[in-house]
């Protein structure tokens, strides 16, 4: 079974911790421990070993920037005021990929369906590699619109028009609004490449528009049930449909604060089980009424860590284990692949350009 992972800020954890993620995750916590690093963002739980070892075939590894407004504790170098910082931030993060790939061989760019199926053939050998997609989490770096084409030249397959705190183009979850002149123009370019649209953080009023306006493929990489957490975080039951009526796919977050209520950082790991992550995928299944458009977005490392993950996932490698629990719920063997990968697998093999 192929996991695929839509969610990871790995060139953020590299370039703003520091974090070398072709480290396996207990060096790295080794490394960090009393840090700065762990107090604020958690204890490691992303690396090329454990990624190989919890066989993580594919990542989406985003380009990710926040404006300066929107943050406060360390590592404030590494936001933006302006959308040429933001842009020049997310080359960074852009040819940090680059660099993973060039430093491991086990670490492949994802750019075409040529390169997906290589990869997932890799996993039938003796030297798998873990492929990685690349997308942009809030689009303030892409300076005006025409330049999505420029970024998708050099690689850039997922955009997600804003993050939490808006963007230019579209409000967020935590600054609503709609989509502004400039983000109808992103997604007319957007659609021009071909490029997946990205729904996460966006604020409601953009969601429903962007449904509305996009032809392209739509899909959530890292966003629960407003069902099960409430909050414009999530998504709603109705948002959920409008998702799979498109053939997009949600990607279920394994973080406490996200599958029970009330949780909040420094409450015991113990309250939360892998059996609230089944739960949150069973939602959309049943809501949906088929396992063909949930799927997994980790955000490991993305703002928590390990003590604010379900009982039973330490790192990147307990991913598995989901699999476990859906089949204790009933869940059938190709339905399981569904969730695990296949379904973000279908994405990919349809909006990726064939080579
Ligand atoms: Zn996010």
């Amino acid at each position: 079974m192929q996991i695929v992972d839509a969610h990871e800020d790995i060139a953020w954890n590299v370039l703003a911790l520091g974090r070398d993620v072709l480290r396996g995750v207990w060096e790295t916590r080794r490394l960090e421990e009393g840090s700065d690093t762990t107090r604020h963002h958690g204890q490691c739980m992303v690396g090329l070993p454990e990624w190989l070892a919890g066989g993580v075939a594919v990542v989406v590894g985003t380009i990710f920037v926040a404006p300066a407004h929107s943050v406060s504790g360390p590592h404030l170098h590494t936001y933006y005021a302006t959308a040429e910082e933001a842009h020049r931030l997310a080359n960074a993060q852009m040819q940090t990929y680059r660099r993973l790939a060039e430093r491991s061989e086990r670490i492949e760019l994802v750019e075409d369906q040529a390169s997906l199926e290589d990869v997932l053939r890799s996993w039938e050998g003796e030297a798998p590699r873990v492929g990685i997609v690349l997308a942009m989490e809030g689009a303030d770096p892409v300076r005006q619109p025409a330049e999505v084409e420029e970024w998708y030249r050099q690689g850039l397959r997922v955009v997600g028009l804003a993050w939490a705190a808006g963007s230019r183009y579209a409000g967020g979850d935590r600054r609503p609004g709609p989509l502004t002149a400039e983000g109808r123009e992103l997604l007319r370019a957007m659609a021009a490449v071909g490029v997946v649209a990205d729904l996460s953080h966006i604020s409601e009023e953009a969601f429903w528009e962007v449904v509305e306006r996009y032809d392209g493929p739509l899909v959530a990489t890292h966003a629960n049930p407003r069902a099960i957490v409430d909050g414009p975080r999530h998504l709603s039951d109705a948002m959920l449909h409008a998702l799979a009526e498109r053939e997009g796919v949600v990607g279920i977050v394994p973080y406490n604060r996200f599958l029970r209520p009330g949780w909040v950082r420094g409450d015991s790991r113990e309250e939360v089980t892998l059996g609230h992550v089944a739960a949150a995928v069973d939602h959309v299944c049943q809501l949906v009424g088929d396992a063909a458009h949930v799927g997994l977005g980790s955000d490991f490392d993305g703002g928590f860590g390990a003590e604010s993950s379900p009982t039973g996932i330490e790192t990147v490698a307990d991913l598995g284990k989901i699999a476990q629990v859906l089949a204790e719920r009933g869940y059938a063997a190709e339905d399981i692949v569904a969730v695990m990968g296949g379904n973000w697998l279908r994405v990919l093999r349809t909006a990726l350009p064939p080579d």
